[in-house]
């Protein structure tokens, strides 16, 4: 499976207008987001890694999901796979924004 992964539109309504995305556009325009980063309504962090093992680093997918802005529904707009050294302090973080900066590729 080739990563990032990317969803457009809504599935259930085919619309591509999204509300936190939008939202972002108009704090972008007004420089008050950077305009690199990828915003939507949540992140979700799934943690890959083995419960005894130890390891290096762990294999994390983060997916950005937003709102559809015609009929409400949430789904997943970015699916981005990263591999984390364990000494970054991954779990310690009370919560993240609802944004990331991903690579240069990741758009
Ligand atoms: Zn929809």
């Amino acid at each position: 499976m080739e990563f990032p992964l990317h969803f457009d539109k809504c599935r259930k309504c085919g619309s591509a207008d999204r509300v936190g995305e939008t939202v972002a556009n108009e704090l972008k325009a007004k420089g008050k987001l950077p305009a690199e980063m990828i915003y939507g309504t949540r992140v979700g962090q799934s943690l890959f890694a083995h419960p005894i093992t130890p390891s290096l680093t762990v294999t994390v997918l983060i997916t950005v999901y937003d709102l559809c802005a015609k009929c409400g529904l949430e789904y997943p707009t970015h699916i981005l796979r990263q591999e984390v050294p364990v000494t970054s302090g991954l779990g310690k973080t009370g919560g993240r924004p609802p944004g990331f900066s991903g690579p240069a590729t990741f758009k």
